[in-house]
């Protein structure tokens, strides 16, 4: 209790302080101060960091993002049966002495429920024989709530833009599977060849314009639905309608080298007709025995396709493994720099083993030269690889300039929101007001959107000319302000996010 008065005492002390000098500090600077003065006061701080604008969230699984209650109720309105151990579904009839129950039982039965809940997150998990890894633990949920996810893209991505409105955010990319399997399906069926270019055409040939434009039709339905769920056309529409959404096609890399790379043209091909879909992303598990094996060859692939097509963009998850999870030969093998150079990554996702390539510096160096930027997902790198301390990668990428932007990789699964990641960065690494601010806007700079940025350059925060006199409170005033927002998506996203950080400081 004498420690908890201490600590209040601190805060009154701080606030009085802040009052005296108030005058001549800007109100981000003041904000900064009452950062600081929070930063021991878990109520205030997460307060502050729930209100505070956090422009998108670029590493964002759906399925992996929507929680297990969600799935629950969707696996009720199928009418699937749950296995009571394993927790798999599965089509009617169930059959209840066989362990197989009507997954309605899971919305009466509580101990069926928190199983249900348990075994598709990583809530309560605790390490048994036949489940000995929080990793394995939360790779292999997607398997299991897998069967209710492709009809429910409405009520998912309703979900997951209230959430992201709810924590301020004001963009969203979001991983899935457009095609919903087709095009690896099609890779299966034509087989492998070594020569890409005969490659596409082969699968341009058998199909992939009708793979590409079912796709299309499963945005279309999974956008129509989340607006109606939402009431966007309604005269009080849901706070996720003013979030912009966008997809990345994901690619399964631990799937054979054909299915990849028929993944990937889709990835490609979809990306040039649907302004919808902005990047190509290759995800699963990189410990997977064919991910590792073919790590080089999905380079080759991407290195080629971007030829094809330059224009859409490419993330990558790399430097997913960690020491220990593999031959420290894999470690050292640079997956992060092999996906920036040979793969054209403009944004790595979790950068986990930076510490274990080869040249760390150099690499370093190069990322913050050439803006690649990476997206950090610290709260599930503590929760779910076990990462804190020194072998968190965040402070390590910040220190050295590589443009940062908090994540969450999948909210649902490791029972999560945006929120917890900025006090994890806070409390665990010392983050300050500015630093998060500038991964806030790093976030938009970076993002897949199209158009110039309203900064004059990556990573210096002054605004381009025809804005330079501007004040970002509500609408820009001049003609060439607003002729050059006009112009540019990325710019009026940034611009919304100015203007929300100037009612945010304001209040300090
Ligand atoms: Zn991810």
């Amino acid at each position: 209790m004498a420690i908890l008065n201490k600590t209040v005492a601190f805060a009154v002390a701080a606030c009085c302080c802040l009052g005296l000098a108030a005058q001549s500090l800007s109100p981000a600077d003041r904000t900064a101060q009452f950062l600081e003065s929070a930063r021991n006061n878990p109520a205030a701080l997460m307060d502050f960091l729930a209100r505070m604008p956090k422009g998108g969230d670029l590493h964002h699984h759906l399925t992996g993002a929507v929680y297990a209650e969600s799935y629950i109720d969707y696996a009720v309105e199928d009418g699937l049966c749950i296995d009571r151990v394993v927790v798999t579904l599965s089509p009617p009839p169930c059959d209840p002495a066989q362990g197989k129950v009507p997954a309605a039982q899971a919305l009466t039965d509580f101990a069926l429920r928190n199983h249900v809940i348990d075994t598709w997150s990583i809530r309560n998990f605790v390490p048994a024989p036949d489940d000995r890894d929080v990793r394995h633990h939360f790779f292999a949920t997607f398997g299991k709530f897998d069967p209710v996810t492709n009809k429910h893209w409405g009520e998912m991505l309703a979900e997951v833009v209230h959430r992201a409105a709810a924590q301020h955010e004001i963009y969203l990319e979001t991983m899935l599977t457009p095609d919903q399997g087709e095009a690896a399906k099609l890779g299966r069926a034509l087989g492998w060849n070594d020569d890409f270019a005969t490659m596409r055409s082969r699968l341009l040939a058998a199909g992939m314009a009708q793979v590409v434009a079912g796709a299309r039709k499963n945005l279309d339905t999974g956008e129509s639905g989340m607006r109606e769920i939402l009431g966007c056309a309604t005269a009080k529409p849901d706070i996720g309608c003013a979030v912009t959404l966008r997809f990345q096609n994901q690619v399964l890399r631990a799937f054979p080298r054909e299915e990849v790379f028929a993944q990937m043209l889709a990835g490609f091909e979809l990306a040039s007709a649907d302004p919808r879909v902005v990047a190509v992303n290759l995800v699963q598990s990189q410990d997977e025995y064919p991910a590792l094996h073919d790590f080089h060859l999905h380079m080759r692939m991407l290195d080629d396709l971007h030829g094809v097509y330059p224009g859409v963009h490419i993330s990558l998850h790399a430097g997913e493994l960690t020491p220990g999870e593999t031959k420290p030969e894999e470690l050292l093998a640079s997956h992060i720099r092999e996906s920036i150079e040979v793969g054209h990554a403009e944004r790595i996702g979790h950068g986990l083993d930076v510490l274990y390539e080869a040249e760390v510096p150099r690499l370093l160096a190069e990322m913050a030269r050439r803006h690649i930027l990476v997206e950090d997902c610290v709260y599930s790198h503590e929760v779910v690889r076990g990462l804190t301390g020194s072998e968190n990668v965040l402070p390590i990428y910040l220190r050295a300039g590589v443009p940062v932007a908090l994540a969450t990789d999948d909210e649902g699964i490791a029972r999560s929101e945006l929120t917890w990641y900025f006090r994890r960065a806070v409390e665990g690494y010392h983050v300050d007001y500015p630093a998060l601010k500038r991964m806030v806007r790093d976030s938009l700079e970076h993002a897949f959107v199209p158009g110039a940025s309203l900064w004059i350059a990556p990573e210096n925060f002054t605004m381009v000319s025809a804005c330079s006199s501007e004040r970002p409170e509500t609408e820009a005033q001049s003609a060439a302000c607003r002729n050059f927002l006009a112009s540019s998506e990325r710019a009026r996203l940034q611009w919304v996010e100015e203007t929300e950080f100037s009612r945010f400081e304001a209040q300090f």
